[in-house]
């Protein structure tokens, strides 16, 4: 039996990046009065960036966790009420819509799913214990303690690009390892990377091993070279992974229609197989990924809410 502890909502909202607090800002200026859950990485992807030169109307560019700062209280300021913490159950089958956040049960007339995407990891031995002594996916939260250190990469896409460049300013050298010839980052991003006299470039290679999880600290790692076999250990201090994301939606699971990566299907503007149920960012979106775009579907989104909200006569 499912006991309910918190007020019916109108809207609750998973996730506080760009496109969760996007989604604030309208729904909130709709007096639908929305809860944000601000989700396990609150803030979203920006909050991990630095600088960040491609939103509208930053000619000089706004620290990645300024601007989502800056939406959340944008939200607050309207009326958005936020609580940390993420959903770890839900009950879509009926209406309203019932959400376990963590641990107490809601009931809300509407969901935006706007819980983004994660690190991927590369799922080898040891990699996830040593996660915060020496095996990182964020350059910007671990990169200072690297300092005169000898770091790697791993990747081939921009992330890849501009976490390899961003490294370079505490390590003593980045090795930049990807799996293939062909690197996915665009063409500015790569020639900056080229560019960049403390990369140094490992086409072909896979890391196969991270040492030393006996030490409970990266010492170095296993590479082969793909062309030609070679096996061999180089020592590094500090081990980063750009290999993508991977979308919220565990929760979800069976119940909202994703691929078969877990994004969720749209089915037309911001509306997902559940009726009441909207998706906004990278939770959706595999293509676009921006800051930019990520607000744009929150926007969507709570003006579908709004429109379905008024539709029921709410
Ligand atoms: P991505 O473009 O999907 O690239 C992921 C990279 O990781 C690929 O090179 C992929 O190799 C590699 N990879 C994936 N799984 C792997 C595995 N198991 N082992 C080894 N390598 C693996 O992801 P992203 O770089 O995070 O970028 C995501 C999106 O954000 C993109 O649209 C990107 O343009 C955007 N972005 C933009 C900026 C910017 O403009 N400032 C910065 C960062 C990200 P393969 O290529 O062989 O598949």
């Amino acid at each position: 039996m499912i006991q309910l502890i918190l007020p019916m909502r109108n809207v609750v909202i998973l996730g506080s990046g760009c496109a969760g607090n996007t989604a604030a800002i309208y729904a909130a200026r709709a007096n639908l009065k929305p809860l944000v859950v601000s989700g396990h990485e609150a803030g979203g992807q920006l909050s991990l960036t630095t600088l960040v030169e491609n939103f509208p109307g930053f000619p000089d560019g706004i620290a990645g966790p300024d601007l989502v700062e800056n939406m959340k209280q944008q939200a607050i300021h309207f009326g958005a009420e936020y609580m940390d913490g993420a959903a770890l159950d839900a009950d879509l089958s009926a209406r309203p819509f019932r959400l376990n956040i963590e641990g107490e049960w809601m009931e809300t007339r509407t969901v935006i799913v706007a819980s983004g995407a994660s690190a991927r990891w590369l799922g080898l031995p040891g990699e996830r214990t040593l996660i915060g002594h020496g095996v990182s996916s964020c350059a910007t939260c671990d990169g200072f303690f690297y300092r005169g250190k000898s770091i790697m990469v791993v990747g081939g896409g921009d992330s890849a690009m501009e976490e390899a460049n961003f490294l370079t300013r505490f390590g003593r050298e980045v090795t930049l390892v990807h799996r293939r010839e062909e690197f996915r980052a665009s063409k500015i991003m790569l020639d900056r990377a080229r560019n960049n006299p403390k990369i140094r470039f490992l086409p072909n290679t896979v890391v196969e091993e991270v040492h030393d999880v006996e030490k409970l600290l990266v010492t170095g790692v296993r590479l082969r070279d793909l062309k030609t076999g070679t096996v061999w250990d180089q020592e590094v201090d500090g081990f980063f992974l750009a290999i993508g994301h991977v979308p919220n939606t565990k929760v979800f699971r069976g119940q909202i229609e994703t691929d078969a990566e877990g994004y969720i299907l749209s089915k037309g503007g911001a509306r997902t197989s559940v009726s009441g149920v909207f998706h906004a960012g990278d939770v959706q979106d595999r293509t676009y990924r921006q800051a930019i775009t990520a607000a744009g579907a929150g926007c969507m989104a709570a003006i579908e809410v709004e429109r379905y909200l008024e539709a029921e006569g709410h």
